[in-house]
């Protein structure tokens, strides 16, 4: 921890700015769009949609209000059960919850980390014979990597049941060719400070039903009548994106691309530098999918590594780098606790091996080569110094 104080931390995934977005916020103040709607939501929205390919896009204050807004639309309401993916951030799930409905956890695969369909089958499985089918299924796309779309919406279409794909960590990346968040009925993106692209905070509801998300909008803006007088009927959120934020946003996405090239950049290079020493498994990418590589993610197999996931979290912390375990499994969460939860298998659950042994480097699109190079000697010197010490044992 020595000097921890005059050492400039490395962050994970911090906020990497283009230049342009002054011009769209100045442009908003000198119009006076200083509101939850203007000209810069409009356009955001447009321009998201044309990336992705979908019909429309909604600009909200949130990927979780988005999540919601979706749950709110699929009317999702108490005593519903949703299928989520597990191995997750716990904003996927919380709009479940806000909704009054039951979430039940669907474990990971290991070739994606995501949504294994042989648990989602058991799940649908038990769910007929209990003749209670979901209301919706929350299929996440981790760290930039597509789920097995295929399978999971096979399996979906199947049972009827439709899919809100959390693509929040995966904008610009690909399954098939075609754009990440436009698998299900609805799509969501977010631009909280630490995703791919940022507007400070943010998200974005995306779907080629526009009736739907027409409803989305009226409900995103407190859900008021078309009356003169203020008249609800229904009850709405206050989710709507700012107009200077929606500025930041279509600066961002000028250069979408170049940031996962960038992302994509990084992973190469810890590839090159981490994968051959055993016990290093780094997050692979599934064929025909392109992932954005959000976070450059890893499994440490510490009986064949000599080292633990933890030792390197800890080694990395006192140089004051930032990373991470990867995130913590849903159902083993205090506020998930007594949710039902479908394993990989009888004898696997992969959600939870991963989070005993992955974790997340620092990944920024503006990460310098200099600092990368840092964490990696860091990584280095652990795995060097755990072979003397065994080296010394067995002497
Ligand atoms: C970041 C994130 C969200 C939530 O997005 P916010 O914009 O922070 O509300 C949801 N799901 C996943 C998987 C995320 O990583």
């Amino acid at each position: 921890m020595l000097n921890k104080t005059n050492m400039k931390r490395i962050f994970l995934s911090p906020p990497h700015m283009s230049g342009y977005e002054q011009k769209y916020i100045n442009e908003a103040f000198e119009t006076n769009w200083i509101a939850p709607l203007g000209p810069n939501v409009d356009a955001f929205e447009k321009e998201i949609a044309e990336y992705v390919r979908a019909n429309d896009a909604v600009a909200v204050s949130s990927g979780t209000a988005a999540i919601h807004l979706a749950l709110s639309l699929l009317d999702v309401k108490k005593g519903d059960l949703v299928f989520c993916s597990s191995l997750t951030f716990v904003a996927s799930a919380n709009p479940i919850i806000y909704q009054r409905a039951e979430p039940v956890f669907i474990d990971s695969e290991p070739d994606t980390w995501n949504m294994s369909p042989q648990a989602l089958e058991r799940a649908f499985h038990d769910a007929i014979n209990e003749g209670r089918l979901p209301k919706a299924i929350i299929v996440v796309n981790l760290y930039g990597q597509s789920a097995k779309m295929d399978e999971i919406l096979s399996i979906c279409n199947h049972y009827h049941v439709p899919i809100i794909e959390d693509a929040a960590e995966s904008l610009g990346s690909t399954y098939k060719g075609k754009p990440s968040g436009t698998f299900g009925r609805f799509g969501i993106f977010s631009f909280n400070g630490n995703k791919i692209i940022t507007t400070s905070g943010g998200g974005m509801l995306i779907s080629n039903d526009t009736v739907a998300l027409k409803r989305a909008r009226f409900l995103a803006t407190q859900a008021r009548d078309p009356a003169p007088h203020y008249q609800h009927s229904s009850i709405g959120f206050n989710y709507r994106m700012s107009n200077i934020l929606a500025g930041i946003g279509r600066a961002q996405l000028e250069v979408l691309n170049g940031r996962v090239e960038a992302r994509r950049f990084v992973f190469e290079r810890y590839y090159k530098e981490l994968s051959h020493f055993p016990g290093f498994y780094l997050m692979s990418e599934l064929e025909n999918t392109r992932s954005n590589r959000w976070l450059t993610a890893l499994i440490i197999n510490e009986a064949e590594a000599g080292v633990s996931a933890g030792d390197v979290l800890k080694a990395l912390e006192i140089e004051n780098i930032e990373a991470r375990p990867v995130w913590k499994p849903l159902h083993l969460q205090p506020i998930f606790q007594g949710a039902r939860y479908y394993q990989h298998s009888e004898s696997e659950s992969i959600s939870e091996q991963l989070f005993k042994n992955g974790i997340c480097l620092p990944s920024g699109s503006n990460l310098k080569e200099e600092d990368q190079l840092k964490v990696i000697n860091c990584i280095k010197d652990v795995i060097n110094n755990s072979s003397k010490e065994r080296d010394v044992i067995h002497i």
